[in-house]
């Protein structure tokens, strides 16, 4: 199938869907692009006429794997285990291990193909790529947690590799999961490498890369804000989640002085009508990494409204963070964020807005909208830079690895008003950052020839 025209995005999509049946958050996540991309390669005939958005959406490889543990009580356990190897035309693919009982090939390729353009964005040489498990941490003990963890970088080692394929954490996967990753790792092929980023200090990690998708995403509020002769002080800001992204943008948040009302998890959601404060953000880092409780639990002990079962959408607030997990606000979720006054929505989860939601954030005149790819691309930026310290055997300071990661999106935020400004001033961020992240490595397909 050959794209002529802009208009034929309906068919390239036809395509897409026949390739791969019953994907649909994989279809969602191509949908989201293409839309801005067919429009900029229809007089662009060397993207166009060699197909390259359609070669990208097929990815380099899909490794599915079966993944056999046993639970404390002497059960035997079978999970599946995948890896998505998207593109490696501008580096190593690089991309994080999700283990949630969702995981499934599509959210997999959809997390893959957005990878590559996120990595892209931030100027690395790192190619994109995905990987998980539908196993469920939640309510496992650190043994169990750990056997699972063994099982599946037994299958997993002899794919990856720090030139080839570099994972990292995401949902499910934190500090202690990539411990028992790279010690396994380790064992089975015998070497010290910069495999797994996410690494704790004292075996190569980075500093600020725990910090560092929460930081970004309010690196790019900020910017965005910036552009427009705005700032974050004194607003109202709503967080989904309280896990790793969540927890980390809250900190940020306070310290420049923006009030957080809300934190979530999937039982239900806290507000502090005050704003939570650092010591409290601390509590709930604990809460979530060591103690492995529920955000219910704040509220009993901060004395903060719990809502079972809900979000932090209908709460009025300026200043907008998903956190948490893929379409999580929906259409009539986005009318209610609008109607309350949002001012700016800065995606630290990836899709977390359904198209129905982006259609609504996009046509109300004065909103901001941060894609995924952009906004919480300070994670993967300092992954390739923990990758560079790897390679280096040095470690740089903090204070060093924040500035740096401030520069990556304030570059990132430039790049998506180089390609996405509209007329007066209104920047178009999706489009920015769908045509910026393409353009690299469309150019890399191009210069290795037909492959
Ligand atoms: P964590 O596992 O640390 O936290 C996830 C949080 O989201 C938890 O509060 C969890 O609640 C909640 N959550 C997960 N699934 C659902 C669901 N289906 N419905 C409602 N709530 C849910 O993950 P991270 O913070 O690392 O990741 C959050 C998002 O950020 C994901 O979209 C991830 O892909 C993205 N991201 C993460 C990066 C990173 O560096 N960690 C980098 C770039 C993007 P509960 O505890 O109840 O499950």
């Amino acid at each position: 199938m050959v794209v002529d025209k802009a208009e034929d995005l309906e068919k390239f999509m036809e395509g897409v869907v026949a390739r791969n049946p019953g994907e649909t958050e994989f279809h969602q996540a191509v949908h989201e692009v293409a839309m801005d991309i067919i429009p900029y390669i229809a007089d662009k005939p060397l993207y166009k006429d060699l197909r390259i958005l359609e070669r990208m959406t097929e990815p380099d490889r899909v490794i599915s794997f079966r993944v056999v543990w046993e639970d404390d009580k002497g059960e035997l356990r079978v999970n599946r285990g995948f890896r998505v190897q998207q593109n490696n035309a501008i580096g190593p693919y690089k991309g994080g291990i999700r283990f949630h009982p969702s995981v499934n090939q599509s959210v997999l390729k959809f997390l893959a193909f957005e990878q590559v353009f996120k990595n892209s964005l931030t100027g690395l040489p790192m190619g994109g790529g995905k990987g998980g498990a539908n196993f469920d941490p939640k309510g496992r003990s650190d043994r169990e947690v750990m056997r699972f963890c063994q099982s599946f970088m037994t299958q997993l080692h002899r794919y990856i590799g720090p030139d080839t394929d570099v994972p990292a954490g995401d949902i499910g996967v934190g500090s202690r999961e990539v411990g028992y990753l790279f010690g396994q790792y380790k064992r089975l092929v015998n070497r010290f490498e910069g495999v797994l980023t996410g690494k704790a200090l004292e075996f190569g990690g980075s500093h600020v890369r725990t910090e560092a998708t929460g930081y970004g995403a309010v690196y790019m509020m900020e910017g965005m804000l910036a552009h427009h002769g705005e700032h974050i002080e004194g607003r109202n800001c709503l967080i989904s989640g309280s896990g790793n992204v969540a927890t980390y943008c809250a900190e940020k948040l306070i310290a420049m002085g923006g009030k957080v009302l809300t934190l979530s998890d999937s039982s239900g959601m806290i507000v502090a009508k005050d704003g939570l404060t650092q010591d409290q953000v601390e509590w709930i880092k604990d809460l979530k990494t060591r103690r492995r409780g529920r955000i219910s639990e704040a509220a009993k002990e901060f004395g903060f409204k719990y809502h079972k079962g809900k979000k932090p959408w209908a709460i009025p607030g300026e200043l907008v963070f998903p956190c948490a997990t893929q379409n999580e606000i929906d259409g009539e979720e986005a009318r209610l964020l609008v109607k309350n006054g949002a001012r700016a929505v800065c995606e630290g989860a990836n899709m977390p807005a359904t198209p129905e939601a982006i259609a609504v954030f996009g046509a109300a005149k004065s909103l901001l909208h941060a894609p995924a790819k952009a906004a919480n691309a300070g994670g993967v930026a300092v992954s390739g830079l923990e990758m560079s310290q790897n390679s280096l055997r040095l470690q740089w300071t903090e204070a060093e690895v924040d500035a740096r990661l401030r520069e990556i999106v304030k570059s990132i935020h430039d790049e998506c008003v180089e390609f996405g400004t509209r007329k007066g001033n209104h920047v178009d961020y999706f489009k920015g950052a769908n045509i910026a992240g393409f353009t690299k490595v469309a150019d890399a397909m191009l210069a290795y020839g037909v492959m």
